[in-house]
């Protein structure tokens, strides 16, 4: 599990995570192989199903518009399956962005604590943890292997850029 930032009111109070303006969002949670393998089929869970890029297909939201992941409990405003979620759920505010043949550390300012908290030695703490964990040769090698957490994410925060390839 990747070390959390964020207190957790801050996400309880949002309503903005695991909800989607479009059924095929680049946004929406992409599994790596491995996850694949441990959501499908897994007891005490929705029936969910994957799209042919690794994504969770979104179902309708049933307390408005849009879309949501079919793992979140709306109504408790709670991710079922918290403790074992997904990498990039566990990333995130942080994104893994491929610009051109790049790959980016990036955040996405639409989070009301990075909004609030941009600056402060907290957040700089935080960055300094991720690229150590990101630069890991382990990590380094799931992105290699999971080409498919590497999106093209528009109105993120550029970071740093991550070599994945270095020895
Ligand atoms: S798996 Fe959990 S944290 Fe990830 S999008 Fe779905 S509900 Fe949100």
């Amino acid at each position: 599990m990747i070390k959390q930032l964020i207190p957790q009111e801050y996400c309880l109070k949002c309503s903005g995570c695991c909800r989607f303006n479009k059924e095929d969002s680049v946004w929406s949670p992409c599994l790596l192989d491995e996850e694949i393998i441990s959501f499908i089929d897994k007891d005490g869970f929705p029936a969910l199903s994957v799209s042919s890029d690794k994504r969770l297909h979104l179902v309708a939201n049933p307390q408005g518009e849009g879309f949501i992941c079919p793992l979140l409990d709306a109504k408790e405003n709670k991710c079922r399956a918290y403790q074992m979620r997904p990498f990039e759920c566990q990333l995130y505010p942080f994104l893994i962005c491929l610009r051109g043949k790049k790959v980016h550390l990036t955040v996405d300012l639409n989070c009301p604590y990075v909004k609030e908290n941009l600056n402060s030695f907290e957040l700089k703490e935080y960055i300094n943890y991720l690229t150590d964990y990101l630069n890991l040769p382990k990590q380094r090698k799931l992105l290699l292997e999971n080409p498919q957490i590497l999106q093209a994410y528009e109105e993120v925060l550029y970071i740093m850029e991550l070599d994945l390839t270095k020895e």
